[in-house]
């Protein structure tokens, strides 16, 4: 079985279809996924999803794209006891898109940050063209905090700081995609212990499905092409993917 460790099935894109999707999931072997909150309607419709779906677990975060949204970190203290509520996230640093907010960005990230150790509850970190800036944020709770630098987009330096802070990787479709090298690289390197699978659906769909909206379901594709880069068997890769899943978010057996 696999996890989709990271999707937004909390957006507008799946009202109409979320059974539907799945069903499909399940298909695909993808039989848990986690839905991520971005800001506090997201938040709300993540765990609302996660209740009503045994196979659905949940995020709440502030996604640095919405820091400018009169959001209140404060709130996410309502949610963080729900049982199925299982990180703080997405939250984190996004200079690709605004490089001028960044004490603002900064400023919700380290709260969020404080919250994870408060509640001791993984992160899930969004960084774009910000990745030094938000490792140097996470480095003096070493040790202290844990979770994953989603959607992993640096370079191979990088990802083993990441591991080296004791926090995973996230692999999406990209690895799927061509002139890839760097991530390529990433995964043939790291050992797949510090390596979580996910979509990031809507977005990010693999090959050979781009230009679609993304499913849970396609995680598959990404479990696939780890398999073909490290050379090893596609249900190993499923099971230590999700064991990984397991331990970081306290997620049980069935
Ligand atoms: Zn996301």
């Amino acid at each position: 079985m696999i996890i989709d460790t990271h999707a937004h099935l909390n957006m507008e894109d799946y009202d109409l279809d979320i059974d539907y999707v799945l069903g499909k999931a399940l298909k695909q072997e993808v039989s848990k996924v986690i839905v991520i909150g971005m800001e506090d309607v997201s938040n709300r419709v993540a765990i609302k999803l996660a209740e009503e779906h045994d196979m659905l677990y949940a995020t709440v975060g502030i996604h640095p794209g919405y820091v400018d949204d009169d959001q209140d970190v404060e709130r996410l203290k309502d949610y963080l006891n729900h049982s199925k509520v299982v990180a703080i996230g997405e939250c984190g640093l996004d200079f690709y898109w605004r490089d001028d907010n960044k004490i603002l960005q900064k400023d919700v990230f380290q709260k969020q940050i404080e919250l994870a150790m408060e509640y001791q509850k993984p992160l899930v970190i969004h960084t774009r063209n910000s990745f030094q800036e938000a490792y140097d944020m996470v480095l003096p709770y070493k040790g202290q905090i844990t979770g994953v630098f989603h959607c992993f987009s640096s370079d191979l330096d990088d990802a083993k700081k990441a591991v080296e802070l004791g926090f995973m990787i996230g692999i999406d479709g990209p690895i799927t995609f061509k002139n890839n090298e760097t991530l390529k690289k990433i995964v043939e390197q790291i050992d797949l212990k510090h390596i979580l699978v996910e979509t990031d659906s809507p977005y990010l769909t693999p090959a050979p499905y781009r230009g679609k909206r993304n499913e849970p379901g396609n995680t598959r594709y990404v479990v696939e092409k780890i398999a073909e880069i490290k050379r090893m068997d596609i249900h190993d890769v499923a099971s230590i993917t999700t064991d990984n899943a397991r331990r970081l978010f306290h997620i049980k057996e069935d």
